[in-house]
Formats: structure tokens, C-alpha cells, sequence
């Protein structure tokens, strides 16, 4: 019989869950659901109980994980030697995914008023009874939707990826790969998004493929020091089959 939950199908994903297909499968989903209205709350105790709780479950897998492994956390001190070279190419990641993030959001707070035009442009066609091209209007809304919600998402798995670059971890299957391979999805979606908003906003082409440039130099370093990403295995998504992936933008 199968397995209820996916083993690890959190791990890798998006965070998304709304527009997630394996909800019904996710075991941190379910305990979301579980939750109470307090423990939900960010400015209620019982939520920062919960937070607490869940980083002590993964200290605890971590001690698990390095006794299976025979490293004493002591000695992996020890044997944690700096590298120059590799810790200012974290360091770089790490500046250019926040930068993005930056200006994304600057990007969005100095059109406000073309995006609510946008809108207004809208409401006005549905009142004077005019044609709407509603698949249209919705792709570039989802489109919008997909910047924003990655937007600190990359630099999050960028910084990720980065702290586990000096690890000795399987360089395919290990955490640090795998948190490449998320952030560069979401990169990559978030590129293909630009160019939807790009063909909506003609008269902002300057600044959009500003920001692509930004997000193409992060993927070109991100690939250079993740080699392996896409033979990362995401339990679950890596499963899935390939026609119902989600989110993908036509780049033509
Ligand atoms: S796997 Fe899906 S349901 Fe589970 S936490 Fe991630 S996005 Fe949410």
C-alpha cells in the first residue's frame, strides 16, 4: 500500500502550498492544519513555541545524522578549515540574490501607480461593456505573483546553498545541492515571469531586463558552483510527471 505522506517532500519545495499538487501528502502541511489560530499568529507565544520545537526536531536528526555518519560535532569544528577564495564567492551569491531581492522590491514600490493604472484601465473595460481577454489579464496577474513570492525565496536558498558549499556532503544528494536546485527553479520561473510582465509593461523594458540581467548573472554563478543541480532528486516533485509541473513560463 502506498505511503501517506512523501518522506522529505517538504524539504526541497517551493513553500508554496496553495499551488502545491502534494498538500495530501505532506506531513508539515497536515501539522499546519493542525494548528491552532494562536499557534499560527506570529505576535501569540504559542506560534514562537512551535518555531522552537521544530528546530529542535532538526538538531536533533542533524546529532542523528552525524553519529550515524561517526562525526563528533567537536571534531567537525576541527576539521572545518576556511577557504578563502570559496568564502567570497559565497560571499558574492549571497550580495547579488539579496540585491535582487532589493530591487525587485524598489522595482515594484516606483510603479505602484502603473500597476494600479493597470487596473483601473480594467474596471473601465468591464464598465463600458468592452471585450476583457480575461486568460490574458490573469496570466501576467500570476506572473506578478510568481516575482513576489520568489523574490526572497532565492536569496533564502541562495544563502542556504552557500553555508553548505564547504560541507562534505554528497555533492548530488546532499542539502546544500538541493537548496541550489530550488533556488535555481525558482529563478528560473521568476525569469520566465519577467518576460510576461516585460510584454505587458513595454514602457518599463529597461528596468525589467535590468532585473533578468541580475537574475541571469545569479544563475550562471549559482550553476558554476553547483554543477550537479539538476541531478538533485526532490522527493516527490522529481517524481512527477513531467507534463504537470507547475509554473513553467514560455520564454518565446
Ligand atoms: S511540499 Fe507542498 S504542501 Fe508541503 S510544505 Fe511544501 S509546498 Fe507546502
Amino acid at each position: 500500500m502506498q505511503e501517506k505522506f512523501i518522506s522529505g517532500v517538504h524539504n526541497y519545495c517551493d513553500r508554496w502550498c496553495e499551488r502545491c499538487p502534494f498538500t495530501a501528502r505532506c506531513i508539515v502541511y497536515a501539522n499546519e492544519q493542525e494548528l491552532s489560530e494562536e499557534a499560527k499568529d506570529p505576535t501569540n507565544p504559542a506560534f514562537w513555541e512551535n518555531i522552537k520545537k521544530s528546530f529542535e526536531d532538526m538538531l536533533d536528526m542533524l546529532n542523528k545524522t552525524m553519529a550515524e555518519l561517526g562525526i563528533e560535532p567537536e571534531e567537525e569544528d576541527k576539521q572545518t578549515k576556511p577557504d578563502t577564495a570559496l568564502a567570497a564567492r559565497e560571499e558574492h551569491i549571497r550580495k547579488q540574490s539579496m540585491l535582487y531581492a532589493t530591487n525587485v522590491e524598489h522595482f515594484f514600490k516606483q510603479n505602484t501607480d502603473i500597476f494600479q493604472q493597470k487596473e483601473n484601465e480594467l474596471t473601465e473595460q468591464i464598465e463600458e461593456g468592452q471585450p476583457v481577454d480575461i486568460e490574458h489579464l490573469q496570466f501576467f496577474q500570476d506572473a506578478v505573483e510568481v516575482i513576489r513570492w520568489y523574490q526572497f525565496f532565492i536569496p533564502a536558498k541562495t544563502d542556504r546553498a552557500a553555508n553548505g558549499l564547504g560541507d562534505r556532503d554528497d555533492p548530488r544528494q546532499g542539502d546544500a545541492n538541493g537548496s541550489a536546485k530550488i533556488a535555481m527553479i525558482a529563478l528560473e520561473r521568476s525569469l520566465g515571469a519577467w518576460e510576461v510582465v516585460r510584454k505587458h509593461l513595454p514602457e518599463k523594458q529597461n528596468e525589467i531586463e535590468e532585473l533578468q540581467h541580475q537574475l541571469q548573472h545569479l544563475r550562471t554563478d549559482l550553476a558554476d558552483l553547483f554543477p550537479n543541480w539538476r541531478v538533485f532528486h526532490r522527493p516527490g516533485f522529481d517524481d512527477e510527471p513531467e507534463k504537470t509541473m507547475r509554473l513553467d513560463f514560455n520564454l518565446n
